[in-house]
């Protein structure tokens, strides 16, 4: 195993990125150490970036989204979570939060993410300059100190593995969202999660998707990942409700799975339901304001549902295995969903891209990942 390791560290809020080194530690019990090979970069990132997450202190070493070989395993480490043998150098894909199993949150309501005992995810444990220090993705290797850490064994390419984490938001979507065989699905924002929205709703047998958003090239990608039609944001929402109405072949869907991330957009989303139908929010992850909601005629007049959907869910860690399984069953192009690796050096300037334009190197961004052996 190598002596040392580096990691991207962001210095401070919107700060800079410094590349450091530090020693590499021996995994104890249940304990391992991960050569990173890629990691995805996505909103949160983003967010923790502009300081909009309290926890998360500076300076810091973020990245969430891991995949990479096993490079050291301590005792005890001889299977993944779902029971396979693992031996150094077998490819992994790392759930990043380890909740203790034992308490009424996690046994009894089966909702590990409200764990009071939770360690420190990675990706979001903090500082960076105290040890453990390579608790992170953006990093040439991951420390996992979190002993009893959930992983599982892959064959897939890096870049596909690393959809695991948006593709197990979006099944959580679909399935809060009620799609079976032959629904009508609207989903709104092409971005990773919603992209991987259109995978998921035709897996779970949507009968017509119709994916809205921008810019042009992420939806030709969602067209290509399964959607039937898909529709710009064109001149504002009236023509835009009318034209997804005109895709659908109907007033309405009976599935909305709203990714966009503004209170505008889920405003609008819940234009779009037919009634009777759901509304599976995903894309207001964090605090963006409120906007005037009227129970009868927005909610009970129509007889809809409204499903709020955070992250991967209670179920995280049955949904990343599930991800991983439909990611290998293949069939689609996830492929070209990761639109550009990125070196360790590039870090900052990936996570300014995510903030602003959605584009890089002169191409639009669909998802960022970071390759720290480029
Ligand atoms: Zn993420
Ligand atoms: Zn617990």
């Amino acid at each position: 195993m190598d002596a040392t390791a580096r990691a991207a560290i962001v210095t401070d809020v919107a700060g800079p990125v410094d590349v450091r080194d530090y020693p590499l530690p021996r995994p104890g019990t249940g304990e391992f150490v991960l050569k990173v090979e890629l990691c995805g970069m996505c909103g949160t990132d983003a967010h923790i970036y502009r300081g909009r997450l309290a926890s998360v202190r500076f300076p810091a070493l973020l990245g969430h989204e891991i995949v990479g070989t096993l490079a050291a395993l301590g005792e005890g480490v001889t299977t993944d979570h779902a029971g396979r043998p693992v031996s150094v150098g077998d490819r992994v894909g790392v759930f990043p939060s380890l909740s203790c199993g034992r308490c009424y949150d996690c046994q009894v309501r089966r909702r590990p993410g409200n764990c009071p005992d939770r360690r420190p995810s990675y990706g979001f444990a903090s500082p960076a300059d105290r040890p453990p220090h390579l608790t992170g993705g953006f990093a040439t290797h991951l420390y996992a100190s979190n002993a009893g850490t959930v992983f599982y064994r892959t064959g897939l390419p890096p870049e596909v593995a690393v959809l695991q984490e948006p593709l197990s938001v979006a099944l959580h979507g679909v399935e809060r969202s009620a799609i079976r065989i032959g629904s009508t699905v609207v989903v709104q924002g092409a971005g990773a999660i919603g992209l991987m929205a259109v995978a998921a709703a035709r897996t779970a047998g949507a009968a017509r998707i119709v994916a809205v958003g921008a810019p042009g090239a992420r939806l030709e990608l969602a067209a290509r990942l399964g959607a039937d039609a898909v529709v710009g944001l064109g001149d504002g929402p009236e023509k835009r409700r009318q034209e997804i109405f005109d895709a659908l072949g109907r007033d309405g869907a009976d599935a909305v799975i709203g990714t966009a991330g503004s209170p505008e957009a889920f405003r609008e989303a819940l234009g779009l339901v037919a009634d009777g139908g759901v509304l599976a929010e995903l894309g207001n992850f964090t605090d963006r304001g409120a906007i005037p909601f009227n129970p009868y005629s927005d909610l009970l007049k129509r007889d809809i549902t409204i499903a709020g959907v955070y992250g991967a869910g209670p179920d995280m860690q049955r949904r990343y295995h599930e991800a991983l399984t439909i990611l290998e069953r293949g069939g689609r192009p996830y492929e070209q969903v990761v639109s550009h690796r990125l070196p360790l050096g590039r870090v900052r300037e990936a996570l300014e891209a995510l903030g602003g334009g959605y584009a890089l190197d002169g191409r639009d961004v669909v998802k960022l990942a970071i390759d720290p052996t480029a």
